[in-house]
C-alpha cells in the first residue's frame, strides 16, 4: 500500500512555477522602483526574539496576544517567526549603527501570523516593505505613498482608495485615548467582547473593529482630528498638499488607526473592494517613537508594508517578458541527442535573449511538437536524422503555424536574433 501523502500546513500554500515567475516579475518591478528611489535592500532574519515584538508591535495587539508563532531557543528563550518586518529592520538598523543619519530601506519576504485562514488571509504570507529612518518631515511620508501608488500602477492594479489620517504625537494621543475610553465606558453595554478587552489597554483599537454591530457606536465616537496638537495638524495638512501636488487622490478617514501600537502621526492604507473582507493591500505610517522604544536615540521614521498575495490577486497578468522562447525538438537516437545538446549549449552561450527548453525523453515528432506548443515557446527548433545529415536545424514559428525552414547550424544565432527582433514584446516596466 502506498504511504499516505503528507499535506501542507493549514494556512500556507505553494507557489507553483507559473505563479512564481509572475511573482518574480513583481519583485523585479518593486526592486527597480525602490532601489531607483534610493532605498537599499535590507535582508533581515525571519527568526527574532519574541521580546522584540512585545516591545514594538505591543502587548495588547492581536499579533502579540494570539498570532505569533513562538518556539523555544536552545537556552530556553522565546523566539518568534516574524509577524511583520518593521520591528526587525529597526532592530537590525540599531545593531549595525544604521539608525544614525538618514536611511531608506526595503525588504521582501515571508511573515507568519496564526490567523483564521481564508481568502487573502494566510498564516504564511509575504510582504514588500519600505522604511525610511531618520526622516521627520511630511515630504518622505508623501514619497513613500507615491512610491506605493507607482508600484500599483506598474502592476496594473486599479481602483484602490488611499485613506490617510494622523494619530498625532504622544500627548494628544494620550488626551484622545482618555476621551475615547470615557466615551466607550459610557456605552459599555454595547461593546462586544473584543472591544471590552481593548477598552483599558488600548481604546484606539476599538475603532479598528470589523464587527458591523459596533459601527454605529464607533461613528459617534470623538474625532481625533479635534485633538491633534498644532505640529501634527500641520504635518497632516502638509502631507495633504504634497499628495494634491502630484494629483494623488486620497480620503481623510479620522477613524483609521492601524492595529499596531507603534504608530504616531501619519497613518495610511490603500484599500480595495475586490478582495472581500480583506480590503487592505498596503498599510503603513510614521513610527517616531519606535527606535527609542527599542533602545536607540529618539529617531523619526516611517514605512509601509504591502501584502504580496493581495497585490498579485489584483495585478493584471503582465505581458510576456522581452525574451524569446524556443523549444528544441530532437527526433532520433544518440547521435541526434549529442548534436541537440551541443546546439543547446551553443545557443545558450551565444544568444543572451534566448530561453531554450530542450526536449528530453524522446518520443514521436507529433508528441514533441505538441509539447513545444504547450510550453509557451514562440519557436520550435527541430533536429532529426535528415537535419543532422544536412548540418542544419528546422526553425518553425509556433504562433503563426508557418512551414519549417531549414537553417544551417552556424547561421542559427543570426536567424534567431532576427526572430527575436520580430517578436520582441514590451518589457514589463513599460
Ligand atoms: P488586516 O487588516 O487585513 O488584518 P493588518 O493591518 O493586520 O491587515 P499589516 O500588519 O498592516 O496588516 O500588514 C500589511 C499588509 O500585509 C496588509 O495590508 C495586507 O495586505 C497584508 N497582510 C497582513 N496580514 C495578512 C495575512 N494574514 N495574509 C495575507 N496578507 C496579509
Ligand atoms: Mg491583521
Amino acid at each position: 500500500m502506498p504511504a499516505k501523502p503528507i499535506q501542507s500546513v493549514r494556512g500556507v500554500w505553494d507557489l507553483k512555477p507559473d505563479e512564481a515567475s509572475a511573482w518574480r516579475r513583481a519583485e523585479e518591478a518593486v526592486r527597480a522602483t525602490l532601489e531607483g528611489a534610493g532605498y537599499g535592500e535590507f535582508r533581515v532574519p525571519v527568526l527574532e526574539h519574541a521580546e522584540l515584538y512585545r516591545r514594538s508591535v505591543g502587548e495588547h495587539t492581536d499579533i502579540v496576544q494570539k498570532e505569533m508563532y513562538n518556539l523555544e531557543g536552545s537556552k530556553g528563550q522565546m523566539l518568534t517567526l516574524r509577524p511583520e518586518a518593521t520591528a526587525g529592520i529597526v532592530r537590525a538598523a540599531l545593531e549595525h549603527g544604521l539608525h544614525r543619519g538618514r536611511h531608506r530601506f526595503w525588504c521582501a519576504g515571508p511573515m507568519f501570523r496564526r490567523e483564521r485562514p481564508q481568502r487573502g488571509r494566510l498564516r504564511q504570507f509575504h510582504q514588500f516593505d519600505a522604511e525610511a529612518i531618520g526622516y521627520a518631515g511630511p515630504d518622505i511620508d508623501a514619497e513613500l505613498i507615491a512610491l506605493a501608488a507607482r508600484i500599483f500602477r506598474e502592476m496594473g492594479v486599479e481602483g484602490l482608495v488611499l485613506e490617510i489620517n494622523s494619530l498625532g504625537g504622544p500627548d494628544c494621543r494620550r488626551a484622545y485615548r482618555q476621551n475615547l475610553r470615557a466615551y466607550f465606558q459610557d456605552h459599555f453595554e454595547s461593546l462586544d467582547a473584543d472591544s471590552r478587552l481593548r477598552l483599558n489597554a488600548n481604546p484606539l483599537r476599538i475603532l479598528d473593529s470589523r464587527n458591523p454591530e459596533m459601527s454605529g457606536l464607533i461613528a459617534g465616537a470623538p474625532d481625533i482630528a479635534e485633538f491633534l496638537e498644532p505640529e501634527s495638524a500641520e504635518h497632516l495638512s502638509a502631507l495633504e498638499s504634497l499628495l494634491a501636488s502630484i494629483g494623488l487622490p486620497y480620503r481623510r478617514n479620522s477613524r483609521l488607526v492601524r492595529g499596531l501600537d507603534y504608530y504616531s502621526r501619519t497613518v495610511f492604507e490603500f484599500l480595495t473592494d475586490r478582495l472581500g473582507a480583506q480590503n487592505a493591500v498596503c498599510a503603513g505610517g510614521r513610527y517616531d517613537g519606535l527606535v527609542e522604544q527599542l533602545g536607540g536615540p529618539p529617531t523619526p521614521a516611517v514605512g509601509w508594508a504591502m501584502g504580496i498575495e493581495r497585490l498579485m490577486e489584483l495585478a493584471s497578468p503582465p505581458p510576456p517578458p522581452g525574451r524569446t522562447r524556443v523549444y528544441l525538438v530532437l527526433i532520433g537516437g544518440l547521435a541526434v541527442q549529442q548534436s541537440g545538446l551541443r546546439l543547446a549549449e551553443k545557443l545558450r552561450n551565444e544568444c543572451a535573449f534566448l530561453d531554450l527548453e530542450m526536449h528530453c525523453g524522446g518520443g514521436r515528432a507529433a508528441t514533441q511538437m505538441r509539447r513545444a506548443s504547450r510550453s509557451g515557446a514562440q519557436y520550435a527548433l527541430i533536429v532529426g536524422e535528415r537535419e543532422l545529415a544536412a548540418g542544419a536545424a528546422g526553425l518553425k514559428d509556433l504562433r503563426r503555424q508557418s512551414e519549417q525552414e531549414d537553417v544551417p547550424l552556424e547561421a542559427l544565432p543570426q536567424a534567431l536574433e532576427e526572430c527575436a527582433a520580430r517578436t520582441r514584446t514590451i518589457p514589463f516596466h513599460g
